[in-house]
């Protein structure tokens, strides 16, 4: 028998690896951007093209490498800012583990040319399959400017795997602009196909948000700043009226590195807790800085995911420091006892931080107040808390709104084919069921559940060559979004307009509302379109459903009946007899059940 295990050959080795760091042209976007903040630059430019699956390219001031430096920087596993492990612990760069450019030169064509300043010629180098094709001096800027190329060419499989432009588009500004916001002292450019998406002059942390984010938040940011010994959290939160229907523009960083934390999130949004409406999203931009030592970036190759070394006095924290400012600012309307003792005030806070010091905070009772109420330690740290149920489970309360879309009695649905209802078989219990008597004994109807199912069933079958006609308004908004949401709605707009919209793009990120659906009683706003982005956003993610599906899944959760809301007779009429066409009466589109059934059989049963 012969020996069958063979070690990898370097070039696919390299391949294997580099898809960890390298999966799409956002990751490629972070890393050399990060590369050129930690160059020391002052003027940092990206260049897309082809959504970056064609080109990405970064072009900085910074320091620039040597010609050997340049060929090492290649390597996998070559880095100029760690030494020994023991430096892990203070790292202060934004990379550090040697292996972006590596994984970069493993997976797409690259050109680099890059220059010290003390140098009098630069170098050029181009590389394909992880080995230098060409090397020679060249004259050049000071920096570095280094372009990926053609993106997977090596790779097929993973080229495949690839979303649409506007998916990968909006990826790419999602980094660029975390970078941006974790330097603003740095001037940034993006261009993507030729045309200047962004050019962001250097400045103070409140005016990148303002580039970023758009000019309405001039007058809506409010300052966050504690310092203590042990952390210190500053940044800007937004004022409760600010609040979007949108959960986009929410940012927490650590040591200025972009993270993700729904544990952070929770804490913030206790500190909003009742100043928010239902359904609005707090906006903030969060920097939490403390000793490199207290966390672990290093658990995830994309880093984005953090360990603290101790969660809950982040927690605590961060969540103290936005009621304390909310409180100053005098935006919340009471101040309770939690606030009053601000984090400074701690003992154990406010001089250097020991062990005992830390079991002291834990016993203190602002300590215990915080987690207590607040539940902190029960909730989850990560994963995917953004299903459609839980998603749709926090609406389900909802108390009487009056934008709340009534349904239209005389919708575009044939109700011939439905037994026929009289009105008096009708009741609401309630407000939020329907109580129906038919030939076998009583139905109970959700009423919320019932017309969801009849708007989703009425979106998904509308023919390819209607359109559910459209209520034209009077005054048309215009809606500013911010780039990132600008892609998604261009990319949903043919869809929406199928489904009864009529918004047309109005150039710089902006678009014109002319018209919603007829069927929808109250006239939508644009905080109705911000808010079906968000619906869409983070919900999009699952693989089965199509565009189309997902859509009519956000329409329905957005323009069905709630629950406590009275209805007309023939409101309930409508619904009960457009359910009863429905191929899946019994079931919403997002699982629940729809209606409960009581035979008069069973009646005579439970009543002997
Ligand atoms: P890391 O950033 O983790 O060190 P990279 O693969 O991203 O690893 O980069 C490898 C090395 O190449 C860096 O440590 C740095 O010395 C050098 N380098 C990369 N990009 C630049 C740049 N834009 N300017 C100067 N040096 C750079
Ligand atoms: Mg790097």
């Amino acid at each position: 028998m012969s020996d069958i295990i063979q070690l990898l050959p370097d070039h696919i080795a390299n391949q294997i690896a580099a898809g960890e760091v390298i999966q799409r042209p956002a990751s490629a976007v972070k890393e050399l951007l990060e590369n050129a903040v930690d160059a020391g630059a002052t003027e940092v430019q990206l260049i897309v093209a082809d959504a970056g699956k064609a080109l990405v390219q970064v072009i900085d001031n910074g320091k620039g490498m040597s010609q050997t430096d340049a060929r090492m920087a290649f390597e996998r596993h070559a880095t100029s800012k760690i030494n020994s492990i023991d430096d892990l612990f203070h790292i202060k760069t934004m990379g550090f583990r040697g292996e972006a450019l590596a994984s970069i030169a493993a997976v797409a064509q690259v050109e680099i040319k890059t220059k010290k300043a003390e140098d009098e010629l630069g170098t050029y180098m181009q590389i394909e399959h992880s080995n230098v094709i060409q090397q020679e001096p060249i004259a050049c800027a000071n920096g570095t400017s280094i372009a990926m190329k053609n993106l997977f060419f090596n790779v097929p499989a993973r080229r495949n795997f690839l979303k649409s432009n506007t998916t990968e588009l909006k990826n790419i500004i999602d980094e660029f602009t975390r970078v941006a916001l974790a330097f603003p002292h740095i001037q940034f450019k993006l261009t993507s196909n030729n045309q200047q998406v962004y050019y962001l002059e250097p400045g103070s942390l409140k005016q990148r948000i303002v580039q970023l984010m758009g000019n309405n938040y001039q007058t809506k940011l409010v300052n966050v700043k504690e310092e203590t010994e042990y952390l210190n959290v500053y940044g800007f939160i937004g004022k409760p009226e600010a609040a979007k229907k949108t959960r986009g523009d929410q940012y927490f960083f650590v040591n200025n590195r972009f993270i993700k934390s729904n544990y952070l999130n929770h804490a913030v949004n206790m500190a909003f807790q009742d100043m928010l409406q239902k359904d609005s999203f707090a906006s903030y931009f969060l920097f939490i800085e403390l000793n490199p030592a207290q966390v672990d970036i290093n658990v995830h190759p994309t880093k984005q995911e953090i360990k603290f070394e101790d969660e809950k006095l982040v927690y605590a924290f961060v969540n103290a420091a936005v009621k304390h400012s909310l409180a100053q600012f005098s935006i919340s309307p009471t101040l309770d006892f939690e606030l009053d003792a601000s984090i400074q005030q701690l003992p154990s806070v406010s001089q250097p931080f020991t062990e005992q010091q830390k079991q002291n905070v834990y016993n203190s009772d602002i300590y215990k107040t915080f987690t207590q109420k607040n539940q902190a330690h029960k909730i989850e740290h990560s994963g995917n808390l953004k299903s459609w149920e839980s998603f749709f489970d926090n609406t389900k309360n909802e108390t009487v709104n009056n934008n709340t879309a009534i349904v239209d009695p005389i919708a575009n649905l044939n109700t011939q084919l439905a037994t026929h209802i009289e009105m008096h078989q009708l009741h609401q219990i309630a407000n939020s069921f329907i109580l129906f008597e038919n030939n076998d004994g009583v139905q109970i109807i959700n009423q919320q559940y019932a017309h969801q199912r009849i708007i989703f069933d009425q979106l998904v079958q509308l023919q390819l060559d209607k359109k559910i006609p459209v209520q034209q308004s009077l005054f048309p908004e215009t809606i500013e979004l911010n780039v990132a949401d600008a892609v998604l709605l261009l990319d949903l707009l043919h869809e929406l307009n199928n489904f009864g919209y009529s918004i047309e793009p109005f150039g710089n990120n902006s678009f014109v509302l002319h018209g919603t659906p007829a069927d929808i009683k109250v006239a939508q706003s644009k905080k109705d379109i911000e808010s079906l982005l968000e619906h869409f956003k983070n919900n999009s993610s699952d693989f089965k459903l199509s565009k189309r599906e997902k859509l009519a899944l956000t329409l329905c959760w957005q323009q069905s009946t709630k629950s406590n809301t009275i209805l007309s007779k023939a409101e309930m009429l409508h619904i009960v007899t457009a359910l009863q066409l429905s191929t899946n009466p019994t079931k919403s589109p997002f699982g629940k059940n729809i209606l409960l059934q009581i035979d008069f059989t069973y009646l005579q049963k439970v009543f002997g």
